[in-house]
């Protein structure tokens, strides 16, 4: 094999490899500093400006406007749901969009510090489309509204973020896009605060980026740790205490990556065209496989598909990694197969995907 097998996981997921060679060729000595990166006191002078080339960077791919801060943090997703609602509910009520698993374990987060409720569900509907913004019940005076714009484990996205203000909803819009940052743009003017782990699109495990409006800050619960307080990592750029320093050098090297090879639209038409080839096959072929979410609601970034007969699904997953196509297999709450399919996956590995599917649909089909 002249290349690295196409790694299809979920997250951690695959990397550019342009990005972990100059890793590999940092590691001992960053920039002839004499130190790696991971042994840089997080004040130094070195690891500052590698923050802060990150920082800037990230601000520029994503059209960041200077009303909002961006705040590289730990706690993950899962540690958002706890973090947002200790930093922006007061205590007082917040409207979650159910639309998948991931917004699911938000709401139920979120009801430890308020007065959380469902404003819609699909899972009555086996989260197979997302309920439209038209039938979301909110309710006046909430202190924000919750989406998950990209529901990993379900493939569902919103292909665009609801204007709340559009349905009369004067709240901050809070929005979990883990899962699909940098694959597009972002409008701002509908976001009052977005999330997202970095182990999809963004870098390894252990950094979550946080975007806030400045009017946001100030309003956290007296309960909520110090190191979570939006204010104060706001206030002390990311280092009131110490940063996940090598995640967030990881991250700096995929966001010159992602400039490097266009910036985001350029990974939005590479997400269109990959997604376009993968479920393109997955409806002409003919019922072998099957993915089952609406068309206009389906992820650009996870594909589950479902063999029709799924006693094949062991010689399946087995078949595609002896072919180089690794972590293909679905989540364990859904079944079936997933494809992640993040920035960092090339056309050519889904090419190489759809043609091993055909080949396998061939042989038992
Ligand atoms: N939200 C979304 C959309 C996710 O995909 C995930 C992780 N797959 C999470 C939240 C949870 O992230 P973490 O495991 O980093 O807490």
């Amino acid at each position: 094999m002249t290349h690295r097998p196409y790694n299809f996981s979920a997250g951690p997921a695959t990397l550019p490899e342009p990005v972990l060679r100059e890793a590999a060729e940092e590691m001992l000595d960053w920039h002839g500093s004499g130190m790696g990166v991971m042994e840089m006191s997080h004040r130094g002078k070195e690891f500052i400006s590698i923050y802060e080339d990150a920082e800037a960077t990230l601000r520029s791919l994503l059209a960041v406007p200077s009303n909002f801060r961006i705040l590289f943090m730990q706690g993950g997703g899962l540690g958002e749901n706890a973090i947002v609602p200790m930093n922006l509910s007061q205590g007082g009520q917040v409207d979650v969009v159910v639309s998948g698993s991931w917004s699911q374990k938000s709401l139920k987060e979120a009801q430890r510090y308020a007065d959380a409720r469902a404003a819609a569900s699909n899972e009555p509907d086996g989260r197979t489309d997302l309920p439209p913004p038209s039938s979301w019940a909110l309710r006046g005076g909430v202190a924000y509204v919750h989406v998950c714009s990209n529901e990993t484990i379900d493939g569902l996205e919103m292909h665009t973020l609801p204007d709340l203000a559009a349905l009369g909803c004067d709240a901050p819009l809070v929005v979990d896009c883990s899962s699909h940052i940098l694959s597009r743009t972002v409008d701002w003017r509908r976001v009052g605060l977005a999330f997202a782990g970095a182990q999809k699109n963004i870098g390894p495990a252990g950094v979550t980026l946080v975007f806030v409006r400045d009017d946001l800050l100030g309003r956290a619960l007296p309960i909520c740790p110090s190191a979570f307080d939006y204010s104060i990592v706001a206030a002390n750029q990311s280092m009131y205490n110490t940063p996940p320093t090598y995640g967030i050098y990881i991250a700096g090297l995929v966001f010159q990556w992602v400039k490097a090879q266009g910036g985001v639209a350029e990974m939005d038409r590479r997400a269109a065209e990959k997604a376009a080839l993968l479920y393109g096959y997955l409806d002409d072929c003919g019922g072998f496989y099957r993915n089952k979410v609406a068309k206009d609601a389906r992820s650009r970034m996870n594909v589950p598909f479902f063999l029709a007969d799924e006693s094949l699904n062991d010689a399946f997953l087995a078949g595609a990694r002896e072919a180089g196509l690794l972590q293909l297999k679905g989540h364990k709450s859904v079944g079936g197969m997933r494809a992640s399919i993040y920035n960092a996956m090339p056309l050519a590995g889904v090419q190489a995907l759809v043609g091993y599917m055909q080949d396998f649909a061939r042989r038992h089909g």
